[in-house]
């Protein structure tokens, strides 16, 4: 097919930036390195046959709340929510637990329930414009001047690193832990500046959207945007990687690859000409974060926390108090392995009891970009410490470091899930400094994946925001 636009990528932002130009009638080719299209939304057979894993995002907080997708209805695509959003085990008393409901959920804070309702609840309640301004950080933006106050509360919060915010504002290492864990989302030291905000925002979509995930693995919601853009007359194309823009003969050229693949892919110029020296320069200058090692499991039931309140929980995040955290990512940060890692766990099974063939649980920790250590163990022994016993649940485990998160997908640079270190730095350069990053100095083609703003997430908005642009020519 002659195409209008071709789209290199099927990650979310690729699917997103396809739909888009496809429903406003562009003839649009995708194409997709992998077997399978998807990038980081894939899911497979991991471990045993008929057990099915996310390779990649399992929480669809992100694809609920952002403008580019919260409003697609999509065929096979169904959102379970776990009874609970999220768990926090301590090794001295219960479990802090994050519920749909912000005022539930600040009540198991104690003295920390007047600061969770005044930061994450009031911002809730200011609802899907703050969102917006979040996820479409250059705007436009459409908040009613009512929300005013919650947002401006919310901002001055956010830009603080997260342990600045826990030990200001927080009076309790329950609340304080809780923060941290959400914040190190981010993979960055919390030391660092914006680091609390994105522990708030993952907390204010807890209780705006919930942290549900697809029933029958986050592969269903690609294929749906495959079935979408076949329907609209798209052509979609796996199994072939695009070696240079040589090849690509459309006026139109959406790129969900990393600043220094699109560099390397503009050494063979074709129809849209060469890159400027200096975009060049910026785009190599482009900095990956923390990789990640990641363990999947197939249980022959569910994990037996000590805490029975862990067991509803989609997410659970592993790693103690404020301090020990802190300390497990900034050491990551420094380029080192913390003996006990931060973790991060989703158990599938608690929102989509059979939608997996079985129990199923993933976990992760954070590396330093490109480490070929083995975690497992150090993983494992984190959910021991919460659940005596979980080994002897385990009927066989797949672990994928960075070098095979790479492997299957190009994107995740040195095991990097979030498509570029989100530092202050690179929240306001992602890729350059410009009020419309998408858009480079070749005619016609556009930046997309998750190295363009708002960052790393199933939202879609990268896509979206190139799409917008392409189309407006
Ligand atoms: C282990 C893990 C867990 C995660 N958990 C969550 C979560 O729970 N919730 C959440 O919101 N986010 C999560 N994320 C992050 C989220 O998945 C990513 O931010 C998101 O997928 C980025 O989308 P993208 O479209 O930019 O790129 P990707 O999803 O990485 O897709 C990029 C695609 O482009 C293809 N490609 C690259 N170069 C070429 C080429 N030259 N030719 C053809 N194709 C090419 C790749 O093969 C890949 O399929 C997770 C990520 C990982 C890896």
């Amino acid at each position: 097919m002659s195409a209008d636009a071709v789209v290199v990528g099927s990650g979310p932002n690729g699917l997103v930036a396809a739909v888009t130009l496809a429903s406003a009638g562009r003839k649009v080719l995708l194409l997709e390195a992998a077997a399978e299209f998807g990038g980081a939304l894939r899911s497979a057979e991991l471990t045993l046959p008929g057990r099915v894993h996310d390779m990649g995002a399992t929480v669809m907080a992100m694809a609920l709340a952002s403008p580019a997708t919260r409003g697609l209805a999509l065929d096979g695509v169904e959102f379970a929510h776990p009874p609970v959003v999220a768990a926090h085990p301590l090794d001295d008393g219960p479990a802090v637990l994050v519920h749909r409901d912000a005022g539930r959920t600040a009540e198991g804070l104690g003295r920390d329930a007047g600061v969770w309702r005044a930061v994450v609840g009031a911002a809730e309640r200011a609802g899907f414009p703050l969102v917006d301004l979040l996820l479409k950080p250059l705007g436009p933006w459409e908040l009613r001047p009512a929300a005013f106050a919650a947002a401006a509360r919310f901002g001055v919060a956010a830009a603080l690193p997260a342990t600045t915010l826990a030990r200001r504002a927080f009076r309790t290492r329950r609340g304080r832990a809780l923060l941290a864990g959400m914040a190190a989302h981010s993979m960055l030291d919390l030391r660092a500046p914006l680091t609390a905000g994105y522990g708030l925002t993952l907390a204010v979509l807890a209780h705006l959207v919930g942290w549900p995930l697809v029933a029958g693995g986050s592969q269903r919601l690609a294929d749906a945007l495959v079935a979408r853009l076949r329907e609209l007359g798209g052509e979609a194309v796996a199994g072939h990687r695009v070696r240079g823009l040589r090849e690509l003969d459309a006026p139109t050229v959406v790129l969900d690859v990393p600043p220094r693949e699109f560099a390397a892919l503009a050494d063979q110029p074709g129809r849209h000409g060469e890159l400027p020296r200096r975009y060049r320069e910026r785009l190599l200058r482009f900095r990956h974060g923390p990789g990640v090692f990641k363990v999947d499991w197939a249980l022959d039931g569910p994990v037996p926390w000590r805490d029975p309140g862990v067991a509803g929980a989609g997410t659970v995040h592993l790693g103690g108090t404020l301090e020990e955290i802190a300390l497990s990512e900034a050491e990551t940060a420094a380029g080192r392995h913390s003996p006990r890692p931060y973790v991060l766990l989703v158990q599938p099974y608690a929102a989509d009891p059979g939608g997996r063939g079985g129990h199923t649980l993933w976990a992760y920790c954070h590396v330093p970009n490109g480490s070929r250590a083995d975690l497992t163990g150090a993983i494992e022994a984190q959910i021991e410490r919460y659940a005596p016993g979980f080994r002897d649940r385990v009927l066989a485990r797949h672990v994928m470091g960075p070098a095979a998160l790479e492997a299957a997908n190009p994107n995740l640079a040195g095991g990097d899930i979030g498509g570029g270190l989100a530092s202050l730095g690179q929240f306001l350069r992602r890729p350059v400094w410009s009020p419309a990053p998408w858009r480079t100095p070749l005619p016609g083609v556009f930046l997309c994946s998750a190295s363009t703003p708002p960052g790393p997430g199933v939202h879609g908005m990268g896509g979206w925001q190139a799409a917008r642009l392409a189309l407006k020519g």
